[in-house]
């Protein structure tokens, strides 16, 4: 029995200087510490985050969420076996009681959540991707990597009104993916510097460049292009883009590049983008209620369409776009929903119907690596954790590359760092 025999909480600062929660877990063995992401262009349904109000930290503090951790879920679940991950998520969903986890708030509960599953990756001996692929009942394999190298929407203060291009190298290894986004990220910011100066290089919140003088998704493509044929990748590099559409609707229209846009307008401007460069995954690309754009689009296109604000890692929302048809791709965000354990139901039901998922970070993110595991372990082959630069995107990029190494020399040295088992 791997007995759970204090749980602590803490404050912490995410990427964006905003507080967010972080968990201890000790057993009789270790302590196995886990931090949760907060979004910023987030969907309507997803569970709760808990905030304190008032002034401290201007309404943004995490004090309430810290005290139900340590006042209500700590003295249920010492006692418990760590690797009683479902039994102890759902200890918690019963505790909170609530539909979205307004209670004890689901920075709370998943804070547990996750150092749960490293207590119980740690006390299994197994490396943590290991560990989820048991609960999940996966396969384990490196996913390919999806760096948002320009910023626009909600994560920059440009024009931009799409929240993240990305691109996805098509290498032989992770290792390799990540040297060639760095290289044409580096490229893609000579580029930029030279045509619009120095300021243009500045980044937005996922640490992708979030220049002003770039006013509409063609002339940002127009640059990545050039940045990906410069670096020597032409045809090797895929494009996905993120246009977060809840954030640019209002009354029926979207407001792209200053034209308001009904859905079947929206539906024939991406049509003409996709058949002009090499995008192969659309993410969001109408509002969070709007179903049957979405599956409008995707009878008119074959490339992913990928639900992030509109499923929110819920199943109730998954099956609703199962049944009208509205993505091929689950975007799994663990904070939209708040335990592991749903996540995981989640994947399931998203490839009982065929659907790829692809692991993601949040805009507001921490130190905390466990996506890069979760994506190994759940075997889904996609990951997108932000721009090949700045710490906390990097960590779950470079944390790829150390899995990919021991993946490949098959040994089971336990690393007893934080965040790194
Ligand atoms: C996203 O929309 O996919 C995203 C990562 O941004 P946020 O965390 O702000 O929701
Ligand atoms: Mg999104």
């Amino acid at each position: 029995m791997a007995k759970i025999t204090k749980v602590t909480a803490r404050t912490i600062l995410d990427s964006r200087g905003n507080p967010t929660v972080e968990v201890d877990m000790i057993t009789q063995n270790g302590c196995y510490t886990a931090a949760v992401p907060s979004g910023a262009s987030t969907g309507k349904h997803e569970a709760w985050e808990l905030r304190d109000g008032g002034k401290r930290f201007l309404g943004k503090g995490v004090q309430k969420a810290i005290r139900n951790i340590e006042k209500i879920i700590a003295p249920k679940v010492i006692g418990m076996d760590c690797r009683e991950q479902e039994k102890i998520d759902r200890l918690m969903i019963k505790l909170d009681g609530t539909k979205n986890k307004s209670k004890l708030g689901a920075n709370a509960i998943l804070a547990v959540s996750l150092a749960c599953a490293r207590a119980g990756a740690a006390e299994s001996r197994k490396w943590l991707f290991e560990y989820i692929s048991s609960l999940a009942n996966t396969k384990s394999k490196m996913p390919r990597p999806f760096f948002n190298v320009i910023n626009g929407g909600k994560h920059a203060g440009n024009n931009l009104v799409f929240q993240e291009f990305m691109i996805s190298p098509r290498m032989k290894s992770f290792a390799e993916n990540r040297r060639v986004g760095s290289e044409i990220y580096h490229l893609l910011k000579k580029d930029l510097h030279q045509k619009y100066g120095k300021g243009s290089t500045n980044v937005g919140d996922e640490g992708g460049f979030a220049p002003e003088q770039l006013k509409n998704a063609p002339e940002a493509l127009h640059i990545l292009m050039k940045a990906i044929n410069d670096a020597g990748y032409k045809g090797k590099v895929d494009i996905a883009i993120d246009c977060a559409a809840s954030e640019f609707y209002k009354d029926g229209k979207y407001t792209v590049d200053v034209k308001k846009l009904t859905a079947p307008e929206l539906t024939t401007y991406y049509l003409h983008l996709i058949k002009r460069y090499p995008i192969i995954s659309l993410e969001d690309p109408f509002e969070q209620e709007d179903f049957e754009s979405f599956s409008e689009l995707r009878k008119k296109t074959k490339i992913q369409i990928v639900g992030d604000d509109l499923t929110v890692t819920n199943n109730n929302r998954i099956k609703t776009a199962i049944e009208k048809k509205s993505c091929t791709c689950l975007l799994l965000k663990v904070n939209q929903i708040g335990t592991l354990t749903e996540a995981l139901e989640a994947v399931r039901l998203a490839y009982a119907h065929n659907w790829k998922v692809m692991v993601s970070h949040r805009s507001g993110e921490t130190e905390d690596t466990f996506i890069a595991d979760l994506a190994v372990g759940l075997g889904c082959g996609m990951i997108k954790s932000g721009a090949p630069c700045r710490g906390e995107r990097t960590a779950k990029y470079n944390r790829l590359v150390r899995i990919e190494q021991n993946f490949e020399l098959k040994t089971k040295i336990l690393n007893t760092l934080q965040y790194l088992t």
